[in-house]
């Protein structure tokens, strides 16, 4: 049996890349120095997989920035305001990523999203009328060459030309539509020069297939395909799919030439079922993903070598493939000096991944691979009681009843009473949570960690920070008060170390984009909470005024979806876990006298499945019900707010509204606050708070500006309904516009009531 890697992770074991990138930003390394971080990074990747066997080793999956970024410039799709810099490819190839401001000229960065399911981002291509889809670039072929001197002859890998168009944006009136012809011309020539370069296999990604398709979209790629392979040369073609099944055009690719089809059998839910009912061609090779690229977890060698048996019955040929590239797990368990042995044996990242392709390799050439040791020992780890089970919280799960993900009395009634509570001005003014984070809160924190204060010390620092917080709050006049979250590294990472049942790594950093990389954690057991975790700042902050003040937690499906889950339970069980945990925390704060607490959802977009038609069942009626249960058991005088970051909710905002919070918050400003057209078509409940300026830069705004858009909502959103915010992650900038942009807030607001 042959193995092979969608892509392997670029950034380093200890992200040399972004170290030298970041230098090289900054001026402090040359271009060449650059260059050559790359080439180790590469040569160290093709080896260590070479060493363990694998037989499609990629190339052209390192990137200094993106692939899609890559693929784009390999296609010539420049916007001509790049071009204008007149800088070297690299150069320019940054200033698409990242911006450029000097004495060139000054332009923004392409846009920027989400890849699929993932955490990842790539940059959006941007094509316009006088764009040319030509081969402009060499990286391809430069990569698989540099590898052919190190004596390993790789696959080389390419974004295909159907993702790319459809992910590309159109500035003009073409559409992706008439860009066929050139995209298939590109590509051909690109298979002709590799084939020359004694290319065996090419690996073009297309994980566009795994989402709804249209009979256009379908339409599209078989032109784009057929004209491709008609001239291919020797070169074999994989045609590569992940993150799903291709459920709406599984018998398009069968009937094309293509020597290869790569599908993902781990998120693929209906992969298996697509193969069994339409066959597959023998003179193609079945690229099996059954290793998973995304999460962290051991294989089971059970469940692949079931399925690789299943897929036999209908399979000539087969190779054992991962699910993804294995981009979105760390390196290597090898730096991790502070997890258990006990805790390490259930993990496999990419590295350890390589070895499960090797074992398995090993185990499949045995006359009998279910009696091989590594089998057995395999089989072990997924026999024993492996998480940490916390039983009383998984009978709290099992008994949940609908009462329980119900809040009473219904939002109107609640409405009211909280109206004549709390007694706010129209259009209340509050911020989402954060302030500041300043050189000296960070520092405060890592000597605290380290060891270098007490305990009593880093408390005290953060209790003057929050009594300084509290008095500019009130003496610029804000109505809703935060303590200010100065005690937080992260809103998912704070959590995750105050509950049990989760599990922090030391070097396992997954790329977010380009240089920024994350380390989500892991949830290792059964989530519970043991004390309070933020009853301490928030009462204390009580304490210094009498607004009311907003207590702050983050919400259970944010917290899951930036943590590695658990594979041995639903995320559904997962998440209600959490939110059973946070729960109490919203219980303990109201027990404290917080009266308005607000739970933060932030990333509840970000895992809404690829298809639609799995929105529901797969997501949303577990994760709105997770919601309902953190502050379904609060009075009725209490208020729950919640926040949301990115503005795409128009297809959602229904469930959003489902959430039965009393108030939410939206990043809005950045998207020209579209979200109101949303609101106000839907008949949106609950109250909202779009923010009304944007943070990102240290720009203050202007009251007029602020009064605008003020403006502007209150002619679609009913005045008794409307929160005033800026957007959401103050805590990223300075203190001195922080406050200069708040006050111009509260003036704005002020001067907008006066108008009534
Ligand atoms: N409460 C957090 C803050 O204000 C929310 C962060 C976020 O929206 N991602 O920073
Ligand atoms: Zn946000």
């Amino acid at each position: 049996m042959k193995t092979s890697i969608i892509g392997y992770p670029r950034v380093g074991t200890l992200r040399e890349l972004k170290f030298a990138s970041e230098k090289y930003f900054k001026g402090e390394i040359a271009i060449a120095e650059l260059h050559q971080t790359g080439a180790n990074l590469r040569a160290a990747h093709w080896k260590i997989q070479q060493e363990n066997g694998i037989d499609f080793i990629p190339s052209n999956d390192f990137s200094f920035y993106d692939s899609l970024l890559d693929t784009a410039c390999l296609l010539n799709i420049v916007p001509d305001r790049y071009q204008a810099l007149g800088l070297n490819p690299l150069e320019t190839y940054f200033a698409m990523a990242r911006g450029y401001q000097g004495e060139q000229g000054d332009v923004k960065a392409l846009a920027m999203k989400k890849w699929f399911n993932t955490n990842y981002h790539y940059m959006v291509p941007e094509i316009d009328d006088s764009t040319t889809l030509r081969l402009a670039g060499t990286k391809l072929f430069d990569e698989f060459l540099e590898a052919k001197q190190q004596n390993i002859v790789t696959k080389p890998v390419l974004i295909g030309p159907f993702t790319l168009l459809k992910l590309a944006k159109y500035k003009g009136a073409k559409q992706a539509a008439d860009f066929v012809g050139q995209a298939a011309e590109a590509y051909a020539v690109i298979l002709k020069q590799l084939n020359e370069l004694g290319a065996e296999w090419i690996q073009l990604d297309e994980p566009g297939l795994v989402t709804d398709l249209s009979q256009e979209d379908i339409g599209l790629f078989s032109k784009l395909y057929t004209q491709i392979l008609s001239s291919k040369g020797n070169v074999k073609v994989l045609v590569q799919t992940y993150f799903g099944d291709i459920r709406d055009c599984y018998p398009t690719l069968q009937a094309l030439p293509f020597d290869g089809i790569g599908l993902d059998f781990v998120e693929g839910t209906q992969s298996l079922a697509l193969v069994q009912q339409y066959g597959f061609s023998d003179d193609k090779v079945l690229f099996a993903g059954l290793v998973n690229g995304k999460n962290i977890w051991k294989n089971q060698y059970k469940r692949t070598l079931g399925l690789i048996h299943e897929l036999k019955v209908h399979v000539k040929n087969i190779v054992l493939s991962s699910s993804c590239s294995l981009l979105h797990v760390p390196y290597t368990l090898q730096h991790e000096t502070k997890l258990a042995n006990e805790s390490k044996r259930y993990l496999a990242f990419a590295e350890e991944k390589l070895q499960e392709f090797a074992q398995l390799k090993a185990i499949g050439a045995q006359a009998d691979p279910y009696s091989s040791a590594l089998y057995l020992q395999n089989e072990e780890l997924f026999n024993s009681a492996r998480f940490t089970n916390n039983e009383a919280v998984q009978a709290k799960v099992a008994a949940l009843t609908e009462a329980d993900f119900t809040r009473l009395p219904a939002f109107n009634e609640r409405e009211a009473i909280q109206k004549s509570k709390f007694q706010l001005p129209l259009l209340p003014t509050t911020t989402i949570g954060s302030f500041p984070q300043t050189a000296e809160v960070r520092a405060n924190r890592f000597s605290f960690k380290n060891g270098s204060i007490t305990e009593e010390q880093y408390k005290q620092f953060n209790f003057e920070k929050i009594a300084a917080c509290i008095a500019l709050q009130e003496e610029i006049g804000l109505d809703v008060l935060v303590h200010g979250e100065f005690e937080r590294n992260d809103m998912v990472e704070y959590f995750g170390e105050s509950l049990d049942g989760f599990m922090f790594t030391e070097k396992a950093w997954v790329q977010s984009y380009g240089t920024r990389c994350v380390k989500p954690p892991i949830v290792w057991g059964d989530i519970s909470r043991s004390k309070p975790m933020t009853v301490e700042y928030s009462a204390y902050a009580k304490s210094l005024t009498s607004k009311p003040i907003k207590g702050m937690l983050t919400g259970p499906v944010t917290i899951l979806n930036w943590s590695f889950p658990r594979e041995d339970i639903s995320l559904k069980d997962s998440a209600f876990q959490i939110a059973l945990a946070i729960r109490d925390e919203v219980l303990d704060l109201e027990a404290n006298q917080i009266e308005i607490i607000q739970i933060d959802e932030a990333a509840l977009r970000e895992k809404l499945p690829l298809r639609k038609s799995d929105w529901q069942s797969e997501y949303l009626s577990w994760a709105i019900p997770s919601f309902r249960l953190v502050h379904s058991g609060v009075q009725a005088e209490t208020q729950i707010h919640t926040h949301m970051c990115y503005s795409q909710f128009s297809d959602i905002i229904r469930d959003i509204d489902a959430m039965d919070a009393d108030v939410i918050t939206f990043e809005a400003s950045r998207s020209d606050l579209a979200i109101i057209d949303v609101i106000n078509q839907c008949g949106f409940q609950t109250e909202v708070g779009p923010g009304v300026y944007d943070i990102h830069s240290p720009r203050i705004p202007s009251v007029e500006e602020i009064k605008l858009g003020l403006h502007r909502m209150l002619e679609k959103i009913d005045i008794a309904k409307l929160w005033v915010n800026p957007d959401c992650g103050l805590k990223t900038r300075g203190e001195k516009e922080t406050w200069a942009s708040l006050k111009q807030l509260v003036q704005a607001t002020k001067e907008v009531r006066e108008t009534l």
